[in-house]
């Protein structure tokens, strides 16, 4: 983090404009006017200093001002600093465009990639941390990850040995990967290799074959971008098969539930679950409505689970498959467990916007009051009955009366009113 300013150089300010206000005092003693002292605040303007260590050659004036708060260079800025950073950068290898003074996505990549190889945040951001550092002798040269020398040329999920690992390394040294690199090719890693395809134009398959191992060790490979947090009333985001969430998916706002939920309105099962905070204070809004009309005994099962919980679900299916099944093989466990867990990625759970609601006590929900009026009701607070029956063959999932889902009155009242699944609601009907 590089935003805070110094108060160092406001101090000084205020010590030299007293400093000279005492001065003045001396020599003037009748000027008191607020306009001479306005005038005397005009003239105490700092000079810009094109570089800080010059300073260090210049004999202070009695009156001298000291240097500005140095600037953070970022995209967008221009002139001789950003010309003397991108000097620097070019003369240890990590910038191959032009010194043309001007901080465009080149320089930000070569001010990433020199941070993440020194360790530090890698934000693109010049900062006064980063330049310290920069035109420090502590300054490395860029060295290029090498390729792992017994890669095999093809890397994908269910992997499980070095040539995993090093690419995990990459992904992560890039930003690329969240995860811990354990060399074993899961869901996460593949999430991340999806993302790296996507920014980068390569077509988005998970595995790292030619094109993508390529680019991931060259010197070009670009630094992550992440892609802010969507805004739940905007157009809602669509999960499933077909549109898996990635690494970069981060829900926003999540909160805990059993501490969220008022506790008279809905008891929530587990005490880590999680879920989005718009949705949950819509979902207050909902229960309490329930409540007014006499429907109680409510209980939340499930909300906000990350890519990772899904895979440690799907994998205990297919374990428990295999035990049942002790002829099955592996891959005909996993597609038996395709059928009840969702693939990780392709769960709406992972947006912290979607929850599973029961009733208390009761062996199954369907047929229960809780589940009419929520059936009748929900939609009027901003949710909807995800997977319904009529709609199994476009949404790929049977249907779940307690799965509901936060995407805003302003279209869970016209999802209602037309009959239409957040597929048909969108268009997206591949
Ligand atoms: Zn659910």
């Amino acid at each position: 983090m590089e935003e805070r300013k110094s108060p160092v150089g406001t101090i000084l300010l205020c010590v030299a404009l007293a400093a000279m206000l005492v001065l003045c005092g001396a020599l003037m003693p009748r000027m008191q006017s607020a306009k001479q002292l306005l005038d005397i605040e005009k003239n105490a303007t700092p000079t810009p200093t094109a570089d800080n260590r010059n300073m260090l050659a210049i004999t202070p004036h009695p009156n001298a001002t000291p240097a500005p708060t140095v600037l953070i260079l970022k995209v967008g800025v221009e002139g001789d600093q950003v010309k003397r950073l991108q000097e620097r950068l070019k003369h240890l290898g990590y910038y191959t465009g032009e010194v043309d003074g001007q901080f465009g996505q080149g320089t930000a990549q070569s001010v990433m990639m020199f941070q993440a190889q020194h360790g530090i945040a890698a934000d693109g951001l010049a900062g006064e941390e980063t330049r310290t550092l920069l035109y420090s002798d502590a300054a490395q040269v860029f060295v290029p990850t090498p390729v792992p020398t017994a890669t095999p040329s093809v890397l994908s999920m269910g992997d499980d040995h070095d040539g995993v690992r090093a690419a995990q390394q990459r992904l992560k040294d890039l930003g690329y990967l969240e995860g811990s690199v354990d060399g074993d090719f899961g869901a996460g890693t593949k999430a991340a290799v999806m993302w790296f395809q996507r920014q980068n134009g390569l077509s988005e398959d998970g595995v790292i074959g030619g094109n993508t191992m390529a680019l991931l060790y060259s010197e070009d490979a670009p630094m992550a971008i992440a892609t802010p947090t969507p805004d739940p009333n905007a157009a809602p985001i669509l999960v499933n098969k077909t549109h898996p969430v990635d690494a970069s998916y981060k829900p926003g706002d999540l909160v805990n539930m059993r501490d969220f939920m008022p506790s008279d309105l809905i008891y929530v099962k587990g005490s880590e679950c999680e879920g989005d905070r718009t949705a949950a204070t819509a979902l207050i809004n909902l229960l309490k409505a329930a409540k007014a009309d006499g429907i109680t005994g409510w209980q939340l099962n499930a909300g906000y689970r990350s890519v990772r919980y899904q895979q440690t679900l799907m994998n205990n299916k297919i374990d428990e498959y295999l035990s049942r099944n002790p002829s099955w093989s592996r891959s005909k466990a996993q597609s038996a467990a395709s059928k009840t867990v969702a693939d990780p990625g392709t769960s709406e759970h992972h947006t912290g916007l979607a929850f599973d609601v029961t009733a208390r006590g009761a062996d199954a929900f369907i047929g229960t009051e809780q589940q009419k009026w929520l059936n009748e009701n929900c939609w009027d607070y901003g949710f909807i009955i995800r997977y319904q029956e009529d709609k199994e063959d476009i949404t790929g999932f049977i249907a779940e009366c307690w799965h509901i889902r936060y995407v805003g009155t302003a279209h869970s009242i016209p999802m209602r009113d037309n009959n239409l699944c957040l597929e048909e609601y969108l268009g997206e009907m591949d």
